[in-house]
């Protein structure tokens, strides 16, 4: 039988027996059947989608658009004076542009939202007396909730057990600084905040850990009650998008001026007639406006959104893809991003010997020996408590399957643990002999972790193990084999420095004895008196793709910096092997926190690694980089690198290792924690931007061709060489079919060998605009001269038109291969039939354009006639001499570097 729940029911106000005994469960939690079959009836933890805005709303904001009503206003105008066709193919126009606009957004929105739930979150809970880890959205009430730091809270829960729980409440109660938690009842009537007893679904552990029983998932939560949050509607806007939208206003007032002065001028000076000046003006505003752009900017970042996510980086906010073109310094943690994360001790340093460690990764085979000469079992018991110690202070697992070893945990943990059963010592037997009664779990910020046992005869250790600067600093004795001595700290110091020199982490292990009845554990016990037992050194390779990505920065431009925990000889000799810091100096923590903002500034320009930092390092780096002008990537995954994460440009959380706290902080996630997806993600976002400019530019020429054809007909006084109607058919097709192919466009060869761009500067370069009046001079020239061509031969009006608009598209396709490189030569295999959608949205146009050649329904909508096949030739001799051009154009403009991209 399930239990009745009354989502009233102040469970804050009851006490953690009350609540497990009305949700029926119980310390150990539910078991596997029972919580099955609650999920079938409270059903899934998960919030109902936002409420989206209909269909309907969606399309009709599609018309909501500067641009559109100056073409609705041409419509209107087409309209009164009787030219009906002209006001049905612009209406029709503006729908399908809207139509196409409402379908792109619908999958670019989709496909966002697809990387979203790539961030699922899991929760961890007792089911069947086990601890498991589970999807959140399969936690029902009743459900065991284990909280640790950096966890975000899966449901509402009811705290029974909590040591040190510190949560941020933020999401809930708009209060940012954290609330220490309790587990007794609070008076009813309180209000949220002051709920001490209960974690809110969605609020954040940043300190400390905690267990509660789940009372509400879903939409009964707290969170899904405020039902504001979710009518937010995510919309896709970035800073680029935005920069678009202005440009398009102030377009709009341009095209409406230009169309007033040609309706003015035409009027008093030339001798055109009212209804053809009005649709010569209809012409222009409808020529000059681009109306395929912004579509198809949403759907190319929203295609780069998801081919970002394919190469393990998921992008949380959408104008971090336009930021990471622009990055120049990547901040990155080493272990596990830099590095491989697989740790294997390699090096026993006691006070009597150096033992080195044979085998590699997590699997116990290997043995024990000394200046080449290797070890027997009873030659290195004098060890065995070190390793011992090793064994016990230490929360991960080793695992075997099929003769694969892995760890559950922290790697350097694990790696403690094959050394303690290459030694011979069974884990279980250990862990039974001396059962753990508390803990001070590893933070960075101390570096150390000890644990409080008793052997069965009562006698109590602390265990300690940790960062050597940490524990020799509590030590004032060292056991060698025969008996302890003082602490003979040069020894150690110069021991420690030949292992980190080779690339070693360090850690060093130490114990003292507790009292029988000392059944906690805090700060106070671990200041002084331990005895330390021995350093051991950790090897944890390179990985080749982070050495290979770190080359690769550099020939991009961009400066990666180490900022570790670690050793600093460890942490120059790590550096060396990846090239990052050219063997120089690292800087340490102590350094950094004796600098003041102007010497560090002065000392972020010059280093490269920085060694034994705290992420209250990493945040003082970040704003120093900034204050230097950087635009700053910056990795993190505890709960404490988060105000650096938010502070950078682009925050990156580790998708593996990560805490939710820390994704929440950042722009990005990394999926498989590689340094390598970070140069991948910024090699994307630089291909992006890149292909944003592309169709910008390969775009805006067809409206100044077109909108120059009709301001030099006017001032000649001459017949319109194109109709509105037809200006919009190239519009459309060209928009619909050729550009888009750009979204698909694969980085440039060069684009990692070129520096990062200035964020600062605008869409436009100058060298853009140059590009966009060359080529709407020539398409202006082409387009107006064939149609005088075929004037002078006689041809009718029909026909000099369809030649006209034939040459614009023409020249548009091969304008098309021009714009697949920006500077880079077109004229070879790859850059004419490297990119299948270009050719196969050429072939499709081609189609469409025989139709509005030679169908007869096509003829009488857009007032076309067929041409010969004379005309064909000249329309595609324009085309080539047109790809020919803008192909020397670029070889100048590189040779002598007379304008930047
Ligand atoms: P990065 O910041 O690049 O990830 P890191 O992982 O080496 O570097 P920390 O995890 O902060 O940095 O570790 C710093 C030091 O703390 C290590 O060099 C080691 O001596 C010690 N240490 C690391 N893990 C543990 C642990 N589980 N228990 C005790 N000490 C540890």
């Amino acid at each position: 039988m399930t239990p009745q729940r009354n989502s009233e029911t102040a469970w804050h106000h009851r006490t953690a027996d009350e609540v497990m005994a009305i949700l029926q469960t119980n310390r150990h939690g539910l078991t596997q059947t029972e919580a099955e079959q609650r999920l079938k009836q409270y059903g899934p933890n998960r919030l109902k989608p936002s409420r989206k805005r209909s269909a309907w709303s969606r399309f009709l904001l599609q018309f909501h658009n500067a641009l559109i009503y100056v073409l609705l206003a041409s419509a209107m105008i087409a309209g009164l004076l009787d030219h009906w066709v002209d006001t049905a193919v612009i209406a029709g126009v503006v729908l399908i542009n809207a139509l196409i606009g409402f379908i792109q957004e619908g999958k670019a929105e989709k496909a966002l939202n697809a990387i979203r739930q790539m961030l699922s979150l899991d929760a961890m809970v007792l089911r069947d007396s086990k601890r498991i880890q589970i999807h959140a959205e399969e936690l029902v009430p009743g459900d065991i909730v284990l909280l640790q730091s950096g966890d975000k809270v899966p449901a509402d829960l009811r705290l029974f057990s909590i040591k040190n729980l510190r949560v941020e409440e933020a999401a809930l109660t708009g209060e940012s600084e954290a609330i220490e938690k309790t587990t007794e009842a609070v008076p009813a009537q309180v209000t949220i905040g002051d709920r001490l007893c209960m974690a809110y679904s969605s609020t954040l552990v940043v300190y400390g850990q905690g267990a509660g029983i789940v009372v509400a998932t879903g939409d009964q939560t707290e969170i899904g009650r405020i039902s504001t949050l979710l009518e937010h509607v995510d919309t896709i806007e970035t800073p680029l998008l935005r920069q678009l939208a202005i440009f398009g206003r102030w377009l709009s007032g341009l095209v409406i001026v230009l169309a007033i002065g040609m309706l003015s001028y035409g009027l008093i000076l030339g001798d055109y007639h009212l209804g053809e000046m009005f649709m010569a003006a209809v012409g222009i505003a409808v020529a000059a406006i681009p109306e395929g752009l912004p579509a198809i900017m949403t759907i190319t970042l929203a295609l780069g959104v998801q081919m970002m996510a394919n190469r393990h980086a998921i992008i949380r906010r959408l104008p971090a893809v336009e930021t990471l073109g622009a990055v120049t310094v990547i901040c990155t943690d080493k272990t596990g991003t830099l590095t491989r994360n697989e740790m294997t001790v390699q090096r026993v340093i006691t006070a009597d010997h150096q033992i080195e460690v044979s085998g590699i990764g997590y699997a116990p085979v290997g043995g024990f020996s000394m200046q080449g000469t290797e070890l027997l079992k009873n030659e290195f018991t004098g060890t065995l408590e070190l390793f011992r110690i090793g064994l016990l202070c230490n929360d991960a697992q080793l695992r075997e399957h099929e003769s694969n070893w892995t760890i559950e945990g922290d790697p350097t943990e694990g790696a403690l643990i094959t050394l303690a059963l290459k030694a011979g010592l069974d884990p279980s037997f250990e862990h039974q002999s001396l059962p753990s009664t508390d803990a001070i779990p590893f933070e960075s910020e101390h570096r150390f972790m000890a644990t409080l046992h008793h052997n069965h005869a009562g006698h109590g250790y602390i265990y300690l193990k940790g960062a050597p600067e940490e524990v020799l600093a509590i030590c004032s004795k060292e056991r060698s084999l025969d008996g302890e001595h003082p602490l003979d700290t040069s020894y150690w110091q110069a021991e420690m420095q030949e292992a980190a020199a080779l690339g070693q982490r360090l850690l060093a292990i130490a114990v003292k004895a507790a009292e029988k009845d000392q059944m906690t554990l805090t700060f106070d016990h671990v200041r002084t008196d331990f005895t330390l037992l021995g350093i051991v050194g950790i090897i944890d390779p390179p990985r080749e793709e982070a050495i290979e990505a770190v080359h690769q920065c550099r020939s991009a431009g961009i400066r990666v910096k180490m900022i570790t925990g670690d050793h600093i000889a460890t942490a120059q000799a790590i550096g060396m092997q990846l090239g990052i810091g050219d063997g120089q100096m690292a800087l340490s923590g102590v350094a950094l926190d004796q600098m003041n903002d102007a010497q560090l500034r002065e000392a972020v320009s010059t280093t490269d690694v920085f060694a034994r930092a705290n992420p209250e390092h990493k945040l003082r780096l970040v704003k120093a980089l900034q204050a230097n002008g950087e635009i700053v990537a910056m990795t993190g995954d505890g709960v404490n690198d988060a105000p650096a994460l938010k502070r950078a440009d682009i925050g990156v959380a580790m998708g593996k290792k990560g805490t939710e706290v820390a994704k929440e902080a950042s722009e990005m996630v990394i999926t498989d924690d590689n340094f390598a997806s970070i140069t991948h993600a910024v090699e994307e976002g630089r291909r992006i931007y890149d292909n944003i400019r592309k169709t910008i530019i390969y775009i805006m020429p067809t409206s100044g061709g077109e909108a120059g054809m009709l301001v030099i007909a006017i001032l000649l006084g001459m017949t319109l060489p194109i109709s509105p109607v037809q200006i919009l058919w190239v519009n459309m097709v060209t928009a619909v079919t050729l550009s888009l192919s750009l979204a698909f466009e694969k980085a440039e060869s060069g684009i990692m060998q070129r520096p990062p761009r200035d964020p600062s500067a605008p869409i436009l370069s100058r060298f853009m605009m140059w590009r966009i009046a060359f080529l709407s001079l020539v398409l202006t020239s082409g387009g107006i001269g064939l149609f005088l061509w075929e004037q002078a031969q006689g041809g009718s009006v029909e026909t000099c038109r369809t030649i006209a608009v034939n040459a614009l598209v023409m020249g548009e396709i091969w304008y098309l291969f021009n714009c697949r490189y920006l500077l880079t030569p077109a004229l070879s295999y790859k850059g004419l039939f490297g990119n299948p959608y270009v050719l196969l949205a050429i072939s499709g146009l081609v189609v469409i354009q025989l139709l509005f050649t030679y169908h007869p329904l096509m003829q009488q909508l857009f007032g076309t006639a067929a041409i010969d096949p004379a005309a064909w030739t000249k329309v595609m001799l324009f085309g080539v001499l047109l790809f020919l051009v803008v192909e020397a154009e670029k070889y100048l403009i590189s040779r002598y570097k007379v304008a930047k991209i």
